[in-house]
């Protein structure tokens, strides 16, 4: 296959390409490297009316063969792993081993994903009536992918859904389209027409996609900004709404941590790929008899990290994925400095090609300050020193967001105690960002609504369906 040009949408089982183009940059380096089809609003309506086609036939297949087919999906992903990767870091701009392991984990959804069954519940059994609840799948799901996981994220959206039996219309971010339409090219072959399809275009299509009448469920990632805007649009249809949406996740690291053990992945929690990840920590508080030694070994961490090119060996971080985001980081930045904050490392923005960030740790800025209230959503972590615990949590607790959260302790029992007080829809204890195909995910408050991934995720792409028989025991 061919990862450098050529790159088309998936319309109907059949490759499409775009009524325009749109230009695809490398943040390595912030010069344009591919060209992407740009969808026109009848190419949407054709693959809705192409999903509308596909979805009787693929509903009414057995769940079997459905499984059997994301089976296929996930390995023909990793048989093209090499050249997917690739890909991926030349749009998203994330280390080599860091697209794999995005491939990698992608792959091992889908795989999961098809293990589920859809539960059939007997709500009552007896001579005179039978009634059971069972799962239908909606229709056609329209799904909108970020650019910070793109492959991942849409995954997370295509295994769900069509095991269930619905049908796709899946558009990922223009500025990361180039992985998933390969993707599609590699599907095409596994999957009946129609059954799955992929647009991409510039800023009408999301909107023409969540009002769409032949739209039955939109599934979007992405900022709570345009989340909002996703479900206003869909509400003239009354479409389902499943949104995963931004996050301020703090983390809590409590004063009896090995702190020489832990450093190493206090770092990775925040700045796994360049600290663009929803959970991401991205407030970590913590406890003063901690605070000076964790401190000189996050900074001491950070300066062992290579910040280059991903696709160079040895690179851990790449650019931050676009310019408007590479802007607002450094604004964050800039405004900590123009703020007198302490900045423990970092800062200094070099000039020259590509939109890279140091990564920078501000020590003790105060707890109303853009970098601690915002969703920075890059390589800039601020470092809260606390003594009471009651104050870290309620801290921790005050945001408008609530998509996920740490706290770090060798006292399992006090550390999950305290989890159980934070109000997100994840609390990881002793690591972060830890997600699985079998467990539920979701935002709490303004980072979402619905859920994604476990079989909470899973039904969320069914209806709910009871059929009541009544016998007549007179005949
Ligand atoms: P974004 O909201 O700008 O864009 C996300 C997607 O929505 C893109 O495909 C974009 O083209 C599309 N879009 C833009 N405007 C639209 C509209 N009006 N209608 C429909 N679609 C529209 O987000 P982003 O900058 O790509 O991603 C970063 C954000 O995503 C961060 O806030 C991050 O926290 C969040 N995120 C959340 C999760 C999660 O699972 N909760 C996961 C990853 C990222």
């Amino acid at each position: 296959m061919n990862y450098d040009s050529a790159f088309v949408m998936t319309i109907d089982g059949m490759p499409v390409s775009g009524a325009g183009t749109l230009d695809v940059v490398n943040p390595a380096t912030g010069a344009v490297f591919a060209q992407a089809p740009d969808c026109s609003r009848t190419q949407l309506d054709d693959a809705v009316a192409a999903a509308r086609r596909a979805f009787p036939a693929w509903a009414a297949t057995p769940i079997e063969d459905r499984r059997a087919h994301l089976i296929a999906a996930a390995d023909a992903m990793l048989a093209h792993i090499d050249g997917l990767s690739q890909l991926l870091t030349r749009e998203q701009g994330k280390p080599h081993a860091d697209a794999q392991l995005e491939i990698q984990a992608a792959s091992m959804f889908l795989r999961n994903t098809a293990s589920f069954d859809l539960p059939v519940r007997i709500n009552e059994r007896t001579a005179e009536r039978t009634s059971e609840t069972r799962r239908v799948p909606i229709g056609v799901v329209g799904a909108i992918a970020p650019w910070n996981f793109p492959i991942m994220l849409a995954m997370l959206k295509f295994g769900p859904a069509l095991l269930t039996g619905n049908t796709l219309v899946l558009k990922p971010s223009p500025l990361t389209p180039l992985s998933t339409l390969k993707l599609g090219e590699i599907f095409r072959d596994l999957l009946p027409a129609g059954v799955f399809n992929i647009i991409v275009g510039s800023d009408d299509v999301g909107p023409w996609l969540t009002e769409h009448p032949g739209i039955d469920k939109v599934s979007f990632t992405g900022s709570t900004q345009t989340g909002r805007r996703v479900m206003r649009s869909a509400a003239d249809t009354l479409k389902r709404v499943t949104l995963e949406l931004g996050g301020n996740d703090p983390a809590i690291v409590l004063g009896d941590i090995d702190v020489d053990a832990m450093a190493e992945k206090l770092f990775w929690a925040a700045f796994r790929n360049n600290g663009q990840v929803c959970i991401a920590t991205k407030r970590m508080y913590v406890h003063r008899d901690v605070h000076e030694p964790l401190k000189k070994a996050l900074v001491a961490y950070a300066s062992s990290i290579k910040v280059g090119d991903g696709s160079e060996q040895g690179t851990r971080l790449g650019p931050v994925q676009n310019r408007a985001q590479y802007e607002r980081v450094v604004g964050l930045i800039d405004d900590a400095k123009k703020q007198g904050y302490d900045l423990l490392t970092g800062g200094d923005i070099a000039s020259g090609p590509g939109y890279f960030v140091p990564v920078t740790i501000i020590d003790n800025p105060p707890e109303n300050s853009r970098i601690v209230q915002e969703e920075q959503f890059g390589p800039i972590l601020p470092l809260l020193p606390f003594d009471d615990i009651e104050d870290a949590i309620e801290r921790a607790n005050a945001s408008e967001y609530g998509l996920a959260a740490s706290v770090w302790s060798a006292d399992e029992e006090q550390a999950i105690a305290i989890a159980q007080r934070i109000k997100s829809g994840t609390v990881w204890v002793n690591e972060t960002q830890y997600l699985s195909a079998f467990s539920a995910f979701c935002g709490h408050r303004q980072s979402g609504v619905g859920i994604e991934s476990g079989e909470d995720g899973l039904l969320e792409y069914t209806l709910t369906q009871t059929v009541v028989v009544k016998r007549d025991r007179a005949r």
